[in-house]
């Protein structure tokens, strides 16, 4: 059974004794200084000159710096950039500015998972990572609850680099909704594996292939547009609440037979063979190289499959159908 960890379990007067920099204020970043700055903690932001999110962070009351001056203040260095640029930021502005006792905290952990980097061994290497989108996790975190996170040590140079991680989880209210203690390499693999083979690839495919099934054979786009994608988070929510059995409550009998009986001729053995060949390359590195490559070749494959799914049938007409959605929300 999974070690879980709450309020009681952290003590927030750790970090709120350290100095905090947050490398960047996107999605995560934002979140994670505005929080622990409201949890009394001493954080600044760190940023390029020129950088979009500069103006955004100053308002909002935090003191933005350069990454190399966060991190040299810093003995606690979040980095909250694109993973992809990680281990450039780190190269040029992390790196020098280590000292013996830091700790080098990450939101996810593919950058030391795969090697891109490789902090020397006098600071602790931690990840506190919200199971949740950045601006959830703020959203939760004002209204006095919070986004479960995990929690994992790389590197254990102090000794008490769990105690840590605990603590800064905490300050952005992760402990309020629960932490689940895992490793960087299995939080790295399984959040992989779980967007491409299920969340994001697995069920983009899927929706795809169930509405060009329908209009191929002649039917109305919008019809299969519900069928196939509007519906989806209906079903979905069902699923959230009460997993599997609340989703079966709920729908029909009639529904109900043919999940059963049409499920497993459309994800067939041959599609688990194939998810366990997925897991292989992530575990081996093979995609983590390959992104890597094509991120930092000029994302040509990316934007060639990005303008593909946008021009699609699907994503053209559910655009135009969202459009009378919400005419008929604000009539309402
Ligand atoms: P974002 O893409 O939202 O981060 C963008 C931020 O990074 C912007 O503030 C951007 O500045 C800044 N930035 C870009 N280049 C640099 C640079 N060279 N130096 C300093 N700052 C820079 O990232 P996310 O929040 O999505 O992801 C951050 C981490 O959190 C990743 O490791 C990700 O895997 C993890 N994570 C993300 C989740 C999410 O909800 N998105 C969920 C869980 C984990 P500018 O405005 O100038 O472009
Ligand atoms: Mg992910
Ligand atoms: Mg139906």
């Amino acid at each position: 059974m999974a070690e879980l960890f709450y309020d009681d379990d952290a003590d927030l007067s750790i970090i709120q004794g350290r100095k905090v920099a947050v490398i960047g204020y996107g999605s995560q970043g934002h979140a994670h200084a505005l929080s622990l700055r409201d949890s009394g903690v001493d954080v600044r932001v760190g940023l390029p000159e020129g950088s979009k999110s500069k103006a955004k962070a100053e308002e909002q009351g935090l003191r933005v710096v350069t990454p190399s001056e966060a991190a040299a203040e810093a003995d606690v260095i979040m980095l909250l950039v694109p993973d992809p640029i990680q281990a450039k930021v780190y190269e040029e502005s992390i790196k020098d500015n280590l000292k013996d006792g830091d700790a080098l905290f990450f939101g996810h952990g593919l950058n030391i998972r795969y090697g891109f980097i490789k902090p020397p061994s006098n600071v602790d290497v931690a990840m506190v990572a919200p199971k949740g989108p950045g601006h959830l996790v703020r959203r939760q975190y004002e209204e006095g609850r919070g986004v479960p996170c995990i929690a994992a040590v790389e590197q254990d140079a102090s000794g008490n680099g769990f105690a840590l991680a605990l603590s800064y989880a905490k300050g952005i209210g992760g402990t309020r909704a629960g932490v689940i203690k895992t490793t960087f390499t299995e939080e790295t693999e399984t959040d992989l594996f779980g967007e491409q083979a299920v969340l994001c690839g697995g069920t983009a495919a899927l929706v795809k292939a169930g509405f060009e099934t329908l209009t191929e054979a002649g039917y109305q786009p919008e019809i299969a547009y519900f069928e196939c994608l509007h519906e989806l988070k209906l079903i979905v929510d069902l699923m959230y609440e009460g997993g599997l059995e609340k989703m079966r409550w709920s729908i029909s009998e009639t529904a109900e037979w043919g999940d059963y009986v049409t499920g497993p001729r459309i994800i067939t053995d041959q599609t688990k063979a194939e998810m366990k060949k997925v897991l292989a390359e992530i575990q081996d590195g093979t995609f983590a190289k390959n992104w890597m490559d094509e991120y930092h070749g000029g994302l040509k494959k990316y934007n060639e499959y990005k303008s593909q799914d946008e021009s699609s049938l699907l994503e053209t007409t559910g655009k135009e159908l969202r459009k009378l959605m919400s005419w008929v929300d604000d009539e309402a």
